[in-house]
């Protein structure tokens, strides 16, 4: 049995230094050694009630991984993980732990919680470098399901259902798996490599991708059900469609949706000089938003040459969505936090061209429906900073076109599919989960809902072949 580490702290994890990071991709942490590992696994006091485990949405055994990596038995950690997660290396780097599995950890009461993410992230990178992925040759039951979308839900629903012996098929609309965590996470977060290689098991697994395929364009759901064989549909598809904030000038040249100003850098590569892929030269650009994907965007500005970065937030610090370990990120990076600030109006030159956003100063009014405080304007604070690139990144709703395209598909007034504790929806053989049902939440949430629906979908089709 490993000697217990008591120390309060969290065995820290090695970093880029913060000025060369902030113009580079490479990814922004190191990930811990083997000794890091086994140290901070020695702080883990095992618990026999297991408070972190129900945090976590998709109950990952925690004490029992770490355990196993006290013991030197990477492996089996990694199986242990696997149990509930199949995304480990992605959980371990982007599940807002502190919220999560940390949040309930017994050695977070006094002191820094056990780094269970940091813990996740090292088992699953290490059975990475040391095991090649290999086929399990499930046999298959004869039974097609398909799958709209490649994100984290359609990813963990496919993953399942293949273990079960089913012949599953993900119908992607863009170039390449992997949803949000390629077209949107940036590779200084999650490199590419990580994404790639938990899909590339899928394939192993018999997972068939079809990327280029815009189900309810190239195809529907009644085609696929009716005319290819399907006998159940999981719709994966996500929130993409982006929310603007319906100010003057909005439609100016050099205002993005963050969705699209991530696509281009993440995904068609934008910052490789081998790429043609256009996007802006900025100098000075805010990024309106206080969530993870502004992060995101505010980190990728200053990684693409800009010179200042803003932050624009209407909200304070503590109200602020992103995951602190981001923010904290940025800021050592250099950006620009104006909290307590909204803009009101985009200005323009005359070729239409961005110049400058005016802001008005903001304080916090008493809570309203959701519990935080309501931001109000402070009258006659106006003031305009100079600007050549605005990045919207307020949140994001379902796209309408699957909705528009599938017979008797329920939805809500913003366009989330309704779907039942199982990821049932209205449409008899069709299941939902993830941001398509929820709007825009977490990679694990998604991954959870997907899992949750592979159980139901077998469940349906063996009731309806009994
Ligand atoms: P998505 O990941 O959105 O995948 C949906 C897929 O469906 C996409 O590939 C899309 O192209 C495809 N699709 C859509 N319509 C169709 C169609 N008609 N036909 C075929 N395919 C279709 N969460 C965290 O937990 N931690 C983070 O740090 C974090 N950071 C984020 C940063 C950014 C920039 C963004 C945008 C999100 C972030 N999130 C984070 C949220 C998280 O990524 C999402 O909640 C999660 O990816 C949702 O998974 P999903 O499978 O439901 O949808
Ligand atoms: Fe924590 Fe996420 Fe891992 Fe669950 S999947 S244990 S929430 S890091
Ligand atoms: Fe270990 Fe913390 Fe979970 Fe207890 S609550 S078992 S200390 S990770």
């Amino acid at each position: 049995m490993a000697k217990r580490n008591m120390s309060p702290e969290k065995v820290e994890m090695p970093a880029q230094d913060a000025k060369v990071r902030a113009r580079n991709f490479e990814e922004v942490t190191h990930g811990y050694t083997v000794e890091m590992a086994k140290e901070e696994a020695a702080r883990c006091l095992q618990c026999k009630h297991k408070p972190c485990v129900n945090g976590c949405p998709v109950m990952v055994k925690i004490p029992e991984f770490i355990h196993l990596i006290t013991e030197d038995d990477f492996e089996g950690a990694y199986q242990k993980i696997l149990e509930t997660n199949v995304l480990p290396a992605i959980c371990g780097r982007v599940c807002p732990q502190e919220s999560q599995c940390e949040a309930l950890c017994v050695r977070g009461i006094k002191h820094e919680p056990v780094g269970i993410g940091r813990l996740e992230r090292f088992v699953a990178d290490y059975h990475r470098e040391h095991a090649e992925p290999e086929s399990h040759n499930y046999e298959t039951n004869g039974h097609k399901v398909a799958i709209v979308g490649s994100g984290p839900a359609g990813l963990s629903c496919a993953g399942d259902l293949a273990r079960m012996g089913y012949e599953v098929t993900i119908f992607e609309s863009l170039s390449e798996g992997g949803g949000v965590l390629v077209y949107g996470i940036p590779e200084f977060r999650l490199p590419n490599d990580i994404v790639k290689n938990e899909i590339k098991q899928l394939e192993l697994d018999g997972v068939k991708i079809e990327t280029n395929v815009v189900i309810g364009r190239t195809i529907t759901i009644d085609e696929l059900m009716d005319e290819y064989g399907y006998e159940a549909v999981f719709i994966g598809s996500g929130a993409g469609l982006p929310v603007f904030l319906g100010i003057p000038g909005e439609n100016s040249i050099g205002v993005y949706s963050a969705n699209e100003y991530l696509t281009r850098s993440n995904l068609m590569r934008a910052y490789d000089e081998c790429y043609d892929t256009p996007i802006r030269k900025s100098k000075k650009v805010a990024v309106v938003g206080g969530g993870n994907v502004a992060m995101d965007s505010a980190r990728t500005a200053l990684r693409l040459g800009a010179d200042e970065v803003y932050i624009i937030y209407r909200r304070s610090f503590e109200e602020m969505p992103a995951r602190i370990e981001e923010v904290h990120h940025a800021e050592e990076e250099g950006v620009i936090f104006k909290n307590l600030n909204n803009p009101t109006e985009i200005k323009t030159d005359e070729s239409g061209e961005v110049v400058a956003m005016t802001c008005i100063q903001m304080e916090l009014g008493e809570p309203d429906e959701s519990g935080r405080r309501r931001p109000l304007p402070i009258e006659g604070s106006e003031y305009d900073i100079e600007l050549d690139t605005v990045i919207i990144a307020v949140g994001t709703n379902p796209n309408p076109l699957i909705k528009d395209t599938t017979e008797g598909l329920d939805v809500t007034f913003w366009g989330g599919i309704i779907a039942d504790e199982g990821g049932a929806t209205s449409r008899e053989g069709v299941f939902a989960g993830g941001d398509a049902v929820t709007g825009a939440a977490t990679v694990i949430s998604a991954a959870g809902a997907g899992k949750v629906a592979a159980t139901s979908i077998d469940e349906y089709i063996k009731s309806k072949n009994a």
